[in-house]
């Protein structure tokens, strides 16, 4: 691995960052609080929340298993997913690799940047080779995304194939697993005390069923993490959005329950759709969705639409054509679903 120095955009590693009112005093013991010209009356939500989120990624450590040091807190992954940006690819002169097809927020905010990227293609199983990834780097890329299980496509990536890409990089790898709560797979975040390049990124927003409170994570080695802090926006994480998740942390066994019934839903789904006169393939998923290829995927997209069911049309993504992504619902949801298409 290059130096974190040398991956870092010099404005950024000399950057003096806003101290805060409530970062300055940390270390004592305070009671009165007359430096951050907040209102006294209103309580609770008349103060700044705690700025690096302290206690939350205490909680998020014991549940995710990654120490608090190692974690970084945002306005969802997407929060993350700039600041990666921000933090490491100097605008018209460094590039980013990606696997391709992908989640699309690592493109757009490459474009907004203004940051080359250079999508590899998957192959037909939807599955990566390290050494095209590693081909496609030049001395200045500083990221390679990959995103295991993949959106749209669903599939784990194959472990020892990241590890390689991981093992053969000179920059930083980001391993974005939104969805590693539905797979069976280890979860690469277990590996990053072995690599000081890898950044892994988990959400709030699928498994544990809270997209609207906006949490992401990016779990990094704290060297990383401190750059991140050192940009981030002081509060990015408001109190509400805090106290929700931990909440919800707390409620691990209503989560799991969530996932089984979700898991149980997929099977019955993948089966429902195999026998669907409009369904041409049903790929394997290790997601909360799955993608399949079907006789005319915008015909069908809209058809659907004007039942009112919404579903995410992929025809136009590379190696996806005819294809339409289906998130797994209740049980209701899903059989209306069905029941539409059979009546197609
Ligand atoms: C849904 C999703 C996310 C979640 O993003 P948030 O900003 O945390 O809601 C991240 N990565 C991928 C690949 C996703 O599909």
């Amino acid at each position: 691995m290059k130096t974190l120095q040398e991956l870092t955009r010099p404005n950024i590693w000399s950057l003096a960052p806003y101290s805060s009112a409530r970062d300055e005093y940390s270390g004592h013991e305070a009671h009165v609080f007359l430096d951050a010209n907040e209102n006294p009356y209103g309580s609770p939500l008349n103060r700044y929340p705690d700025p690096l989120q302290r206690e939350l990624k205490e909680q998020i450590a014991l549940v995710k298993g990654i120490p608090a040091a190692y974690t970084f807190l945002g306005n969802g992954s997407d929060e993350a997913i700039d600041l990666l940006y921000r933090c490491f690819c100097e605008p018209r002169q460094d590039n980013v690799v990606a696997i391709e097809p992908t989640y699309g927020m690592y493109r757009v905010c490459a474009d907004i940047n203004d940051v080359e990227y250079r999508p590899v293609l998957l192959d037909e199983q939807f599955q990566i080779k390290a050494e095209r990834l590693l081909a496609a780097c030049d001395e200045h890329t500083k990221i390679i995304w990959i995103c295991s299980p993949n959106n749209p496509t669903g599939n784990d990536l194959d472990r020892q194939e990241v590890l390689r890409v991981i093992e053969g990089f000179e920059g930083l790898v980001v391993v974005d697993e939104a969805y590693s709560d539905f797979s069976r797979q280890r979860p690469l975040r277990f590996e990053l005390p072995q690599h000081p390049n890898l950044v892994v990124l988990n959400t709030m927003s699928k498994a544990w069923a809270s997209a609207a409170i906006r949490l992401g994570m990016a779990f990094a080695s704290p060297a990383i993490i401190a750059i991140f802090n050192k940009v981030k926006y002081p509060y990015n994480v408001n109190l509400l959005t805090q106290q929700q998740a931990m909440k919800m942390l707390k409620a691990t066994t209503e989560i799991e329950r969530y996932v089984q019934l979700i898991l149980q839903q997929r099977t019955q789904m993948m089966e429902a759709f195999r026998q669907l006169p409009i369904c041409q393939q049903v790929y394997p998923t290790d997601a909360n969705f799955f993608l399949t290829r079907v006789t005319d995927a915008q015909a069908i997209y809209d058809y659907l639409v004007g039942r009112g069911v919404i579903v995410r049309n992929r025809t136009r993504v590379q190696l996806c054509n005819n294809c339409l992504r289906i998130t797994i619902g209740t049980r209701s949801e899903n059989d209306e679903l069905l029941g539409a298409l059979r009546q197609y």
